[in-house]
């Protein structure tokens, strides 16, 4: 993934950046608590095609978030 291209790319719903998530080849949009994925090297930035993350997934490594539950 290119990280001048992945630079580039804000979510289509609320142009907010995204987090590369390199394990499960998506893109993250915390905000819209949904996953882009990467296929064949290429991000699909369809909020069709998108995956919906979990309440779990979007609280994670969130800024605010203070130890553990
Ligand atoms: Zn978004």
């Amino acid at each position: 993934m290119d990280k001048e291209l992945l630079a580039m790319l804000v979510c289509p719903l609320c142009k907010g950046k995204l987090k590369y998530n390199r394990e499960a080849l998506e893109l993250e949009c915390r905000f819209d608590g949904l996953a882009y994925p990467i296929r064949d090297g290429i991000p699909v930035m369809l909020p069709e095609e998108a995956r919906a993350m979990s309440v779990d997934e979007t609280l994670h490594d969130s800024p605010g978030r203070t130890g553990e539950a």
